[in-house]
């Protein structure tokens, strides 16, 4: 394998994966801290027993490639960085290459372990924006068709999208959304893969909108949502017996699925920006 006689070179990954490229500002001039960062994020295991003899730095500076590597002379590569977190995070490569293995065959992908960043081809080209949450009793937001004992909190989802350009410098206008799930096992299954959709950018996208008519909207992207927590189908809302079942379908399409999950997000408030 040839490698490049400079220290710092992106890594060729194999299983051809596809990494979205978007620049990101963040504060290349923060000096390494040889003693703290000496830990791989997926093992916990010591980088490298040697580190002081890598130049870390140059690394931490290649903000622009999504994987940097770091290599001593021209042995191995040893040390790989996710270059598009916001943080230095760094892996073994062969805990890296580990991952991308165990990752589905048709959806080669990475998600660092501390920020959650993906960079694999299941990644959407939803604008950027924020999708935030919080939980409500169900006595101060009933849900259709749910007691209290069913749905003892109710998780009230906003979604924040603002207007931008696209990629060839016209405009597009943002939205924001709510959507309503029950506090219950089944509701937070259901957040935990619509917050996953949403960091890989697959819950909107810039579109017409099919109630206005309108071009260069930040619509809906297939993954339903309920939009109101009463009212029945007719009004995006609940009762709906088999909204849970038909929205695990949507995102299974997505390759979204709870068995690539870790943990379940918090029910009573959560955040995410991309
Ligand atoms: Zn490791
Ligand atoms: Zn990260």
């Amino acid at each position: 394998m040839f490698i490049s006689s400079e220290e710092a070179i992106i890594l060729s990954i194999p299983l051809n994966l596809k990494l979205t490229i978007e620049e990101q500002v963040i504060d290349a001039q923060g000096k390494f801290d040889y003693d703290k960062e000496n830990e791989c994020c997926l093992c916990k295991c010591e980088l490298y027993d040697d580190l002081k003899s890598l130049n870390m730095e140059i690394a931490i500076k290649n903000q622009q490639n999504l994987i940097s590597s770091v290599q001593k002379g021209s042995s191995e590569i040893l040390v790989v960085r996710l270059g598009q977190c916001q943080g230095m995070h760094f892996y073994h490569k062969e805990c890296i290459e580990m991952q991308l293995k165990q990752s589905p065959e048709d959806n080669p992908f990475i998600k660092c372990a501390v920020c959650n960043k993906i960079y694999g081809k299941q990644v959407g080209d939803m604008p950027s924006g924020t999708m935030s949450w919080h939980s409500k009793s169900f006595r101060s937001c009933p849900l259709g068709g749910f007691t209290e004992e069913q749905s003892p909190h109710v998780i009230i989802i906003q979604y924040n999208i603002p207007s931008g350009r696209n990629k060839d410098g016209t405009q597009f206008h943002g939205t924001s959304r709510v959507a309503y799930l029950p506090g219950n096992i089944e509701g937070i299954k259901i957040l935990t893969l619509l917050a996953e959709a949403f960091r890989r950018k697959l819950t909107f996208k810039v579109g017409t909108s099919i109630t206005t008519g309108a071009s260069n909207c930040v619509v809906w992207q297939g993954i339903h949502h309920k939009t109101s927590p009463t009212g029945g189908t007719s009004s995006f809302g609940y009762p709906d017996p088999t909204y849970f079942e038909r929205v695990t379908d949507e995102l299974k399409g997505r390759n979204v699925t709870l068995d690539q999950l870790t943990k379940p997000e918090d029910i009573k408030s959560g955040y995410i920006q991309v």
